[in-house]
């Protein structure tokens, strides 16, 4: 998504060779004329597959899965994260390694909001080493519902975990694929 890559150019920050800041349109203050055409964006490419549920994970991916569902029209739901959530009877949950905390964390669904009628998209706005995402395939197993595909705002594709994902046959679309922050420097790949 072209625009989307300049957005990141004119207004992202490098802070390290593996993190990239957007907190001035994503994840801090947020664009919603820019962040509902992206949701539109990422809808239109799962507009055939019959999407009945977008998940996301808390908090960061919630206005992008927001668009998306609302291009949809399907309900959104979002996976709370929690110290331990593993023994609640009422929720599917699962333990993954946050790549924002640097640490392991549970991650749970109510079992009301997805069930083995569901077909998934399941949408977050980073995609790095892919834990994130493994989290949440994992609940919708657990759940028995159908994962359709992953909508990414931006994938940083040197992290490995869109290409780990996809060799398991998981649809990954990404708006903005990234192929290196080095020096300081965005460059953008193609997938
Ligand atoms: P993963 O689980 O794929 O390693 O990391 C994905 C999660 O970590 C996303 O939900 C996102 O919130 C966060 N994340 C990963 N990399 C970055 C980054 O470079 N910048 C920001 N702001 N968040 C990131």
């Amino acid at each position: 998504m072209q625009s989307l890559q300049e957005k990141i150019i004119n207004e992202g920050q490098v802070l390290s060779d593996t993190v990239l800041k957007v907190d001035s349109f994503l994840n801090h203050q947020i664009d919603p004329e820019f962040v509902m055409a992206m949701g539109r964006e990422l809808a239109n490419r799962y507009a055939n597959d019959k999407v009945t549920k977008v998940l996301t994970v808390e908090a960061s991916g919630i206005a992008i899965a927001l668009a998306t569902g609302l291009t949809l029209r399907t309900p959104v739901v979002f996976a709370k994260k929690k110290r331990s959530a593993t023994q609640d009877p009422q929720a599917y949950s699962t333990n993954i390694f946050s790549f924002t905390r640097q640490e392991a964390v549970d991650i749970y669904v109510n079992k009301r909001f997805i069930n083995d009628r569901d077909r998934v998209l399941i949408v977050d706005d980073f995609l790095a080493q892919g834990e994130a995402l493994r989290g949440m395939a994992d609940i919708v197993e657990q759940a028995g519902a159908i994962l359709v595909g992953v909508g990414i705002a931006i994938e940083k594709v040197f992290q490995g975990g869109g290409q780990a994902l996809r060799e398991k046959g998981i649809r990954i679309e990404s708006l903005a694929p990234i192929a290196s922050l080095t020096g300081g420097r965005v460059t953008f790949t193609h997938i």
